[in-house]
């Protein structure tokens, strides 16, 4: 069997992996053993797989392959943020960020190769789509990060490059394995993703997954949003803010997270401010405001310090817990919305939205 033939077991979440040594007469227990020696071993050699029958071991070495994407930069920045940039099939690239802080080490991972939603301030925007990625570029991610790294992976943000909930199925089945105790055992507080508001999407993840809730609002009002993020045309305000509160209802110590990027000039305003301040009246709320990062060809502007001082100062009376990001990797490229990887055919395909979520 040629190598491309080859099931890449890296695409599998624990019960499809119990499924597939079943089929190949082998119990399940066996399965749960494999899926533990790649993710929480990181083992990708069958030899080294000592309680697994040697039998089963062959058959696996004959009929898969246990692949993550291959690196082909490894870059560390100055401030201990380290960009990864991964190869694809295709000469795809896209690009992973491990952002080190005391106590804790958060992995920025990509979603897609490339994105479809035109947020007008966002360089990975610029880029258009190519496709989505596999379960395996995703969890590879997270594999390829916990290997490299001396520093534990203790909390995974779904942030790179691409929008997650426009692909679905895979981005769920990864979160899965991030989260299983035999792989990455990370709590759903320690999960979170980021969206730009598919509300018919958001409302099917409520069902079948658990994470923390991180929603890119940039603006106060729809007219505004319209231009920055323009998903909102399809999905408004009205519509965006109930399913957001509705996710997290049930579960006190949630709140939404809203991420707001700040532009000079556009968003920044003290009467903005307080527009957000009622927007976000009723849902139990943090504000991440993100200085602009920019890149070639924008012609958007970062908010002054002051102007985020008093933004953030607005919010913070009113009661809400207001954070400023701190930029992290900037020498590197590897702030927010500065990840840009390589879209082969940069076409700007449309994905159409009604395939985003058939199965809904
Ligand atoms: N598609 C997902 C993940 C995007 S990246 C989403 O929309 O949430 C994570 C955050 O960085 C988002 O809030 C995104 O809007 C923001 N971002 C994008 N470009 C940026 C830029 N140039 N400067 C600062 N933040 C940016």
């Amino acid at each position: 069997m040629s190598d491309s033939e080859k099931i890449n077991l890296m695409n599998l979440d624990q019960k499809a992996m119990e499924g597939l040594v079943q089929g190949l007469g082998a119990k399940p227990f066996h399965g749960r053993n494999l899926f533990k020696w790649i993710h929480r071993h990181g083992v990708i050699d069958f030899d080294a797989m000592t309680d697994i029958s040697k039998s089963l071991r062959e058959q696996l070495a004959q009929l898969t392959e246990i692949r993550a994407p291959e690196v082909v930069f490894d870059q560390p920045s100055l401030d201990g943020t380290h960009k990864w940039v991964m190869q694809l099939e295709c000469g795809n690239r896209v690009e992973t960020v491990f952002i080190p802080e005391t106590g804790r080490g958060t992995l920025c991972v990509s979603s897609q190769v490339g994105c479809s939603l035109n947020c007008s301030f966002c360089s990975t925007a610029q880029q258009g789509f190519n496709r989505n990625l596999s379960v395996a570029e995703i969890i590879g991610q997270v594999w390829v990060a916990a290997r490299r790294m001396r520093k534990p992976v203790t909390n995974v943000v779904l942030m790179g490059m691409g929008e997650p909930l426009a692909n679905f199925d895979a981005v769920v089945s990864a979160m899965s394995i991030m989260q299983n105790d035999l792989a990455y055992m990370l709590s759903k507080y320690r999960v979170t993703i980021s969206t730009s508001g598919i509300v018919p999407a958001l409302r099917r993840l409520r069902e079948v997954s658990n994470a923390t809730l991180a929603v890119s609002l940039h603006a106060p009002d729809n007219e505004l949003r319209d231009q920055l993020v323009p998903i909102n045309r399809k999905y408004p305000l009205e519509q965006l803010i109930p399913a957001c509160r509705d996710f997290i209802q049930g579960d006190k110590r949630r709140k939404v997270t809203w991420e707001y990027v700040m532009l000079d000039g556009v968003n920044d305003s003290d009467h903005q401010a307080k527009q957000l301040v009622k927007l976000l009246e009723g849902t139990p709320s943090k504000v991440n405001l993100i200085p602009f990062n920019p890149f070639p060809g924008t012609s958007y502007r970062t908010s002054s310090p002051e102007r985020i001082l008093a933004f953030r100062d607005r919010l913070m009376r009113a009661g809400i817990m207001t954070m400023t990001r701190k930029t992290r990797g900037e020498d590197i490229d590897a702030a927010c919305g500065q990840l840009v990887g390589r879209v082969q055919d940069r076409s700007r395909r449309e994905l159409p939205l009604s395939n985003l979520f058939a199965k809904g």
